[in-house]
C-alpha cells in the first residue's frame, strides 16, 4: 500500500530523530525510518511511502497530533498538513485493552446470591444498614466456591493426601473458576483464558485485514486530498478547508480537461469566440459585468 504524506508533514517527519529520539520507542519506528528511506516525491512537496500494516501510519498519526497540540512551535503549513493527515488517516489509537481478566473469586462472587446478605445474584454485598460492603461476605465465597466446584477438588485432594489439609492449588482452582465461568456465560462472552487460542488468532487476523481494507481506503481519499491541497498551495490560491482545496483542483482538472480535449463547450466557444464570452478571458468578469 503506498501512502501519501503531505508535503509540510513528510518535511518534518524527515527531520525527525527516529533512531535516538523520543518518537524511537514506538514499535514502528524502525519501519517509519525504513519508508522514509524508501519513500519517493509525489505532486508538490509530498511524499510517497510504502506502508505495510497500520503501526508505519499509526506513528504518523502520533506525529501530527504533536503537531497539532503545540500548533504555535510549527508553521501554518505543518498545522495544515497534520491536520488533513488526521482528518483523512484518522488518530494515533489508544493501546489495545488489557486482555479481559481471568474469572476468579473476586469477580464471579456476584454470580451466586449471598447467603448472608441475601442480595441476588448480580448484586453486591450489603451491611445490615443497607449500605455497600466493604467486602464480599465469606459465605458468598463459600457458595461461589460449591458451585464452581472448588469444595469438591479440595475434599478430594484432602483424601488423596491421608486425610491432612494442604497448600492450595491455585492453578487447578484457577482452571474451575474457568470453567464455571465457561458454563454460566453464553459461549460468545466466555471469558478469554478457556477459549481456543487458535480460534482467537483467526478473529485477530481477521480484525486486522478489516482495519488495513479501512486504513487503504482511507488513504485513497487521502491522496486525492493532498494532491488537491498541494495543488492550492502550488497556485498560491487561499483556501480555507480541505473540501475548498478539492473544489479548486477538481475545477483545475475539469478545466484542463476541456482545455485539451476538445469538448463540446470548447469547440462551442472556439467557433463562436464573440458570442457570449469576451476575447480575453481574463477580463471576462468585467467586460461582462461592467
Ligand atoms: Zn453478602
Amino acid at each position: 500500500m503506498d501512502v501519501t504524506i503531505p508535503g509540510a508533514l513528510a518535511d518534518h517527519l524527515s527531520r525527525a530523530n527516529l533512531t535516538t529520539g523520543p518518537a524511537a520507542k514506538h514499535r514502528a519506528a524502525a519501519d517509519l525510518r525504513i519508508a522514509l528511506n524508501n519513500a519517493r516525491r509525489g505532486r508538490g512537496r509530498t511524499l510517497v511511502i510504502p506502508a505495510h500494516g497500520t503501526g508505519v501510519l499509526h506513528l504518523i498519526s502520533a506525529f501530527a497530533e504533536a503537531i497539532l497540540e503545540n500548533r504555535k512551535l510549527h508553521t501554518t503549513a505543518e498545522v495544515r498538513a497534520a491536520r488533513l493527515w488526521i482528518q483523512r488517516a484518522g488518530h494515533n489509537p489508544e493501546p489495545a485493552p488489557q486482555a479481559a481478566e481471568p474469572p476468579h473469586r473476586g469477580n464471579l462472587a456476584d454470580t451466586v446470591a449471598c447467603p448472608a446478605c441475601h442480595v441476588g445474584v448480580g448484586a453486591p454485598c450489603i451491611t445490615r444498614a443497607g449500605k455497600p460492603a466493604r467486602e464480599i461476605h465469606s459465605r458468598r465465597v463459600e457458595a461461589l466456591e460449591n458451585a464452581a466446584g472448588v469444595t469438591q477438588h479440595r475434599a478430594e485432594q484432602k483424601r488423596a493426601n491421608g486425610g491432612l489439609a494442604y497448600g492450595i492449588n491455585h492453578a487447578a482452582e484457577s482452571e474451575l473458576f474457568a470453567a464455571y465461568a465457561a458454563r454460566i456465560n453464553p459461549p460468545a462472552q466466555a471469558p478469554a483464558v478457556i477459549r481456543d487460542k487458535q480460534e482467537q488468532q483467526r478473529a485477530a487476523e481477521t480484525r486486522l485485514d478489516l482495519a488495513e481494507e479501512q486504513a487503504a481506503d482511507a488513504f485513497d481519499a487521502a491522496a486525492h486530498a493532498v494532491e488537491a491541497v498541494e495543488y492550492a498551495e502550488q497556485v498560491e490560491a487561499s483556501v480555507a478547508t480541505v473540501e475548498d482545496a478539492e473544489a479548486l483542483y477538481a475545477a483545475q482538472l475539469i478545466t484542463e480537461a476541456e482545455a485539451t480535449d476538445g469538448t463540446w463547450r470548447g469547440e462551442w466557444i472556439g467557433e463562436q469566440p464573440d458570442a457570449l464570452f469576451p476575447a480575453h478571458p481574463d477580463r471576462e468578469q468585467g467586460s461582462l459585468f461592467a
